[in-house]
């Protein structure tokens, strides 16, 4: 909700806001936070709340790692949980490097450049995620990686224990603002989704954020243990977050619909879909960036291996659902929930952005199983196939003039400093299944 000053002084009164908890996300997608007394919001708003950024995974050199956040009021909400029966508000924060300069690192700002780029070219964006995630059991105080229902998808009571958390979770994320459109299980047993309305990309992106974190604190209130990791479980669904997309003019109509075309969409969106198609390989590593990314995008789990659009079909990169008019839109199935929001969205729209700059043809639709065509059918209708692994989408990213524009020299240089590390260690650590695997040797 916006807010002014006042109002917001009469929200800390009217709530008995105790503590405010300040926070932000780091380049690797984590939510942080600063948590000040209520009374301190005065100063926090006038000049900002300084914190060090050198102990933040991505942000600032120690030689100058004062920091601060700039609580934007426009998020304002009350945390749903009590402490010792206190109350907590939050408020997402932009970082700066001063109180007037705003940190060209701050995931949000990346995205927030990419919004400016679209209203500059006559457009406002629009973004819907759908968060996948799976509930399991904890023991001791860790997670354990079983099964805790053999529910599957929209099933309902009593296969599916979860479901009250669910339910909380719509309930709690209904009071903090966000119009949650539906939650349900998902494919694989205790996977579930929220789906929650379209909005602005920072504004959805803010939002997945609070999403994460509201699910995953119902989950340790209830001794459970919820996980956005990709893919969990071999031989299940992973989990996903698909991202809709849509363009509107400034004067509030539907850039991607037009009636008058056969299909309803518009040149507008096939250029959008072309500019996603030519540089879906190179924005993989943001939008599917763990190393357990790519063994969800693999055939046979309704998540995209190759590149190529749709109308119908889910085993498609890019679907387009079957609304039109003011709903028409397209699905981007890649990303993954281990994704920072942030820079996921800045590079989708900046992907379909580009397309439309330079007209960029999408290729024909394609309709058949793509999960079903051999190598020489894929290879004739020139469909490419996105990263097999988190090395091969790095590679793509480190060549990418678009990656490296929209992450800015910064969060370009410490995001794949940061990858190749995590490559490194994951490819020379020797797992279990190598040691079963060649145990006769
Ligand atoms: N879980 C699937 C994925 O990995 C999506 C399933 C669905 O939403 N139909 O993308
Ligand atoms: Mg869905
Ligand atoms: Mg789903
Ligand atoms: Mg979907």
């Amino acid at each position: 909700m916006e807010m002014s000053k006042e109002k917001l002084y009469e929200f800390i009164e009217k709530n008995k806001v105790g503590f405010i908890r300040l926070q932000f996300t780091d380049i690797n997608g984590t939510m942080k936070n600063v948590e000040i007394p209520a009374d301190e919001i005065d100063s926090a708003l006038s000049s900002g709340i300084m914190f060090d950024g050198s102990s933040v995974e991505g942000f600032a050199r120690l030689h100058e790692s004062d920091m601060y956040l700039k609580p934007d009021l426009r998020t304002v909400a009350m945390l749903p949980w009590t402490f010792d029966g206190r109350r907590s508000a939050r408020i997402i924060c932009d970082v700066y490097n001063n109180p007037e300069t705003p940190f060209e690192g701050d995931p949000r700002y990346r995205l927030r450049l990419v919004e400016e780029k679209a209203r500059k070219m006559g457009f406002i964006p629009y973004a819907g995620p759908e968060v996948e995630f799976f509930i399991l059991p904890r023991a001791n105080g860790r997670p354990v990686f079983e099964f805790l229902d053999n529910g599957s998808y929209f099933d309902l009571l009593p296969v599916d224990i979860a479901e009250d958390i669910r339910t909380e979770v719509s309930v709690h994320l209904e009071e903090m603002g966000i119009d949650v459109e539906t939650t349900h299980h998902e494919v694989a047993p205790s996977q579930h989704e929220v789906d929650f309305r379209y909005a602005e990309p920072i504004v959805a992106a803010d939002n997945v954020q609070t999403v994460k974190l509201v699910i995953k604190t119902l989950a340790i209130r209830n001794n459970l243990y919820a996980t956005f990791m990709p893919k969990p479980f071999f031989g299940v669904n992973g989990s996903g977050m698909h991202v809709h997309m849509s363009l509107f003019t400034l004067d509030g109509k539907n850039a991607f619909y037009d009636e008058t075309a056969p299909d309803g969409i518009s040149q507008t969106m096939k250029y959008f879909i072309g500019g996603l198609i030519a540089h879906a390989r190179e924005i993989t590593a943001v939008t599917n960036p763990t190393v357990n990314s790519y063994k969800r995008l693999v055939p046979g789990y309704e998540a995209p291996v190759n590149i190529a659009w749709s109308k119908g079909n889910r085993t498609a990169l890019i679907r387009i659902p079957k609304a039109r008019g003011k709903a028409t839109r397209l699905e981007y199935r890649a990303p993954d929930p281990s994704c920072n929001p942030y820079l996921a969205f800045a590079v989708i729209l900046a992907a379909g952005l580009n397309g439309i700059e330079n007209k960029i043809e999408a290729p024909m639709a394609v309709e058949e199983n793509i999960y079903k065509m051999t190598e020489a059918e894929k290879q004739k209708r020139g469909i490419n196939k996105l990263p097999a692994n988190l090395k091969e989408a790095l590679i793509e990213a480190e060549k990418s003039k678009l990656v490296r524009e929209v992450l800015g020299e910064h969060v370009w240089e410490k995001f794949l400093t940061l990858k190749e590390r995590e490559w490194w260690e994951y490819s020379t650590n020797v797992s279990e299944w190598e040691r079963k695997r060649y145990e006769n040797i």
